[in-house]
């Protein structure tokens, strides 16, 4: 088999830390050997973009030529959409067309992110003095970290590699250990598009050693994470210590409400996609529902219904919903989850094991769950699963159900159905996360502010502040008297 090189400041070569492999989750083949970077391959990739980002080409370089880069790196994707979609499906198990929506969403944001720094302006705030001009520049930080998760590997990282490139940093991009791939495939095209070189390094690794070496460099100043609340957690401490930003996109465990008057079909389907999709493994699924007592029979049956219609196959075959979790290891988790919903009381309504049809047996598969009976302080309620495992709950009066739907260490998204708009958003500014959805779940848009609440989080992605939030402010002042 081939072994991928990984991209050191500018230059493909073989990294010098330990092999590693790519896996392809529907049935455990080798999709790719690489070996990972070293710590001596990070310090060389830090040098470089070090001097790649204050070389004066770039820092002069113009908005709208830095917005060309992007515009091509935008073509490019769209150029290879099948080829990427592929290969996003062969790196984490997503079926083909959630992962063609995640390498057009790239795209996407490679574009907003060209407009976006088009249109940055600095400001002339008004002096309190007289004879004096004061203006605020919009400057990049240097050299900046990017640490990405396995879940969606290609949006995730061009949301953070578009506008930092956009904003004039250099970037280090430490992908997930289980998905290398599309972030080597986005040096690719970041190269290909004209970056020039030094301005973006792919460093795959263990997130322990490379991670943490990355976040803790001296030169590195702004550490940008998605993953687990733990991981966010240290990478915080990590930051405070140097005393530089930390953007943190970690877990959630969103509550889906469903209003008496909701309309019953649109909400079952939207529950279904929202907790399903991915195999549940996404940090906005909505796994906790919580349903009016009055519509609980009705909607339930429903959802049940749509749940057991789900096709759980092959990423590959067309038709499939629900593809393979990331790996083996991650369905034990799932599991042991549904193993502890049911000592603590809770029936499962459906699935809540391994699919049986032996086509699927090779593959890190397991059945969309739906468990009720529990209540909110169980340990299924609290803790993230990061899997396709719903639990659904009854209530009747508002002001609790705002109680226990907040009664989360995280706050990262939520939704409300219901025909009735105005309570709708009355409700969503109870709602403790950064994200409601009203009559929809699970819809983004590139231009709109995405992050957490509470422990799901810290600052936010995407929009203009998505952007600014990758550079700082220099206030100048200018004497205009004697
Ligand atoms: P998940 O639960 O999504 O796997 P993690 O938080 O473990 O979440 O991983 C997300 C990313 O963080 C991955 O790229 C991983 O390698 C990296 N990572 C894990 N531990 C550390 C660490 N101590 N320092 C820096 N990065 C880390």
């Amino acid at each position: 088999m081939d072994e991928l090189d990984i991209f050191i400041g500018g230059q493909w070569r073989r990294g010098g830390g330990n092999l590693m492999h790519s896996q392809f989750p529907a049935d455990g083949a080798i999709n790719a050997a690489l070996h990972a970077a070293s710590l001596d391959d990070l310090q060389e990739a830090i040098d470089c973009a070090d001097r790649a980002w204050r070389e004066p080409t770039w820092r002069a370089m113009l908005p709208h030529q830095r917005a060309k880069i992007l515009h091509k790196v935008a073509d490019l994707i769209e150029a290879q959409l099948d080829e990427l979609t592929q290969k996003q499906s062969r790196d984490n198990g997503k079926p083909l067309a959630e992962a063609r929506g995640l390498v057009m969403s790239a795209a996407g944001t490679a574009r907003y992110f060209a407009a976006a720094c088009e249109l940055l302006e600095g400001e002339l705030p008004t002096p309190r003095q007289a004879d004096l001009l004061t203006l605020s520049r919009y400057e990049p930080l240097g050299v900046v970290a990017a640490i990405t998760p396995w879940n969606s590997p290609i949006a995730s990282e061009m949301q953070k590699v578009a506008p930092a490139i956009a904003a004039g940093n250099a970037v280090i991009l430490k992908p997930a250990e289980a998905t290398p791939l599309m972030a080597l495939e986005l040096a690719k095209i970041f190269e290909q598009a004209g970056l020039p070189a030094g301005l973006l390094s792919v460093l795959p690794g263990k997130g322990s050693i490379i991670g943490d070496a990355l976040a803790r460099h001296p030169k590195v100043r702004k550490i940008s994470f998605t993953g687990g609340t733990t991981t966010g957690r240290h990478l915080a401490h990590v930051a405070a210590e140097k005393l530089i930003p930390a953007s943190l996109e970690l877990g959630g465990k969103s509550p889906t409400i469903v209003l008496e008057d909701a309309d019953i079909e649109q909400a079952a389907r939207g529950i279904c996609y929202g907790i399903f999709s991915s195999g549940g493994q996404a940090c906005i699924a909505g796994s906790r529902l919580f349903v009016h007592d009055k519509v609980y029979p009705q909607l339930m049956a429903r959802l049940l219904e749509l749940t057991q219609g789900l096709r759980v196959g092959h990423p590959f075959s067309a038709g499939t919903h629900v593809g393979p979790l990331i790996n083996d290891k991650h369905r034990q988790s799932v599991l042991e989850y549904v193993e502890l919903a049911k000592r603590e009381g809770g029936s499962v309504l459906c699935g809540g094991e391994i699919p049986a049809d032996p086509a699927l047996a090779a593959g890190s598969y397991f059945l969309p769950t739906i468990i009720e009976g529990l209540n909110n302080q169980a340990r299924v309620c609290q803790e993230e699963i990061f899997g396709p495992v719903l639990v659904a709950m009854r209530f009747h009066d508002e002001a609790a159900l705002i109680r226990e739907a907040n009664d989360s260490v995280f706050g990262l998204a939520a939704g409300i159905w219901t025909r009735d708009t105005g309570r709708a958003l009355r409700l969503s500014e109870q709602l403790e996360a950064g994200t409601v959805w009203i009559n929809t779940y699970k819809v983004f848009s590139i231009s709109t502010p995405f992050g957490g609440f509470k422990e799901s989080g810290l600052g936010r992605e995407k929009g203009i502040q998505g952007l600014k939030a990758w550079m700082q402010q220099k206030s100048i002042y200018l004497a205009t008297g004697n």
